[in-house]
């Protein structure tokens, strides 16, 4: 295997993968920018191409009972177990080009070089793109990498996106069997390790000045509805000292939140969305709604932090006299990438000649439900101004070449078991 490594790197086409990635973004439901949702017309043809760029890479390609496109290239002897790669292959509305298909697009690009120089490894690989990962029609995400995980909820089945269309009616005119979903779950012991290539998404390692870094964590999270509730009142005729107003008792629980999570290294928190009743401008607000968006990359930490935010509410609503509740809406533990991983990832880093560079993930990815199938690892890839779901999301060619070189490294270089 030594002798075939370089020739294998050197057969990488980088261009090829951001050629993909163009390809993949002209199959969209809008004018001018890219949305392609789970189950989609769009999705129908992103598999085709998929499927297609996958048997020309020497994998044997198909579509699972959830949608995902699944290709296989054996190892040294025919059904051992894998390594599977992979990301996602929807997106959000008016999204970028990268985030999910430069995975996907990527480890075809890896296999397509293992193919090109006849190398086989002493386990098979298999390129998965996930059919939904960011849950924009059903409101579930990761929908996809659950099926295979084997923990799909089947009573999302009847979910209905927002045509009243039902999970199991869009799987049945996708060509797929409803009933047949658990069929995508794959066994425990035919999957060695999940790794996934992925944009940054955050502004980290642009910042390091770093095309490449090991993720050492997805983190977990978890968002709260909060509701103020204070007395509404006339505008010109309460005094300021007589007023219980829920704005600004909200605006004060936005600030703790701010002030929680900026003491505490790789804690966020986020209040993204204030509606105040009644809204109008001559009107002390009586009732305030907010959201709460809280991660970390331990469990710990996060939950620290929510306990922390939640004594400073209770403490700015009794100093302003309004009522105040917390109903939580989600919540996602972390997912951590497997010390093994973050090693073997490493590893390939520090060959490529970059220096090493860890960091949690702020963004959900399909690790995290594949992490109840496989110890998992994540290569990030710098991405412009840290800027994703957005149609400006951009990288560089040499990054993306870096980022291949680094994921093949890391396939070639491969042992199992990974100790997590
Ligand atoms: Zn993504």
């Amino acid at each position: 295997m030594t002798a075939t490594k370089p020739a294998a790197l050197a057969a990488l086409q980088p261009q090829r993968v951001l050629d993909r990635c163009a390809a993949l973004a002209q199959l969209t439901e809008m004018d001018g920018g890219l949305t392609r949702v789970f189950l989609s017309s769009e999705q129908r043809e992103a598999n085709r191409l998929v499927l297609g760029w996958m048997e020309e890479a020497g994998m044997r390609a198909r579509v699972d009972a959830i949608g995902n496109c699944v290709g296989r290239y054996e190892g040294e002897a025919p059904g051992l177990p894998c390594l599977m790669l992979g990301s996602h292959l929807d997106t959000v509305r008016d999204a970028g080009r990268f985030d999910g298909m430069l995975g996907v697009v990527g480890a075809i690009e890896c296999v397509a070089a293992l193919h090109a120089t006849g190398t086989r490894l002493p386990f098979a690989l298999e390129v998965v793109g996930f059919g939904d990962e960011e849950g924009v029609r059903f409101g579930a995400t990761l929908i996809g990498s659950r099926a295979v995980a084997g923990t799909l909820d089947p009573a999302l089945l009847d979910r209905a996106d927002a045509a009243g269309i039902t999970l199991r009616d869009a799987l049945a005119g996708f060509g797929l069997d409803p009933a047949a979903i658990a069929s995508a779950a794959r066994a425990p012991d035919a999957v060695l390790a999940y790794a996934e290539l992925h944009i940054e998404q955050g502004p980290v390692l642009e910042s390091a000045g770093l095309p490449v870094g090991v993720v050492t964590a997805i983190n977990g999270g978890n968002r709260f509805q909060v509701e103020v509730t204070g007395m509404a009142g006339h505008a010109g005729t309460v005094p300021m000292g007589l007023r219980r107003d829920a704005l600004t008792a909200a605006a004060e629980c936005a600030l703790a939140v701010e002030r929680v999570a900026a003491a505490q290294a790789e804690v966020v928190g986020t209040v993204g969305r204030i509606a105040a009743h009644p809204g109008a401008m001559n009107v002390i607000p009586g009732r305030v709604t907010f959201s709460l968006d809280v991660r970390a990359p331990t469990d710990e930490k996060r939950l620290a932090a929510i306990d922390a935010m939640r004594a400073q509410f209770a403490a700015i609503a009794a100093r302003r006299c309004v009522d105040l509740s917390l109903a939580p809406l989600w919540e996602a533990k972390t997912a951590p990438c497997a010390a093994g991983m973050q090693r073997q990832i490493a590893a390939a880093i520090h060959d490529e000649g970059v220096r090493v560079h860890h960091l949690p993930s702020g963004a959900g990815h399909d690790g995290m439900a594949l992490v109840d199938l496989a110890p998992i690892g994540m290569l990030f890839v710098r991405c412009a101004g840290g800027i994703s779901h957005n149609p400006a999301e951009a990288v560089t060619l040499a990054d993306v070449a870096t980022g291949v070189r680094v994921l093949l490294r890391f396939v070639l270089a491969f042992t199992a078991p990974v100790h997590s």
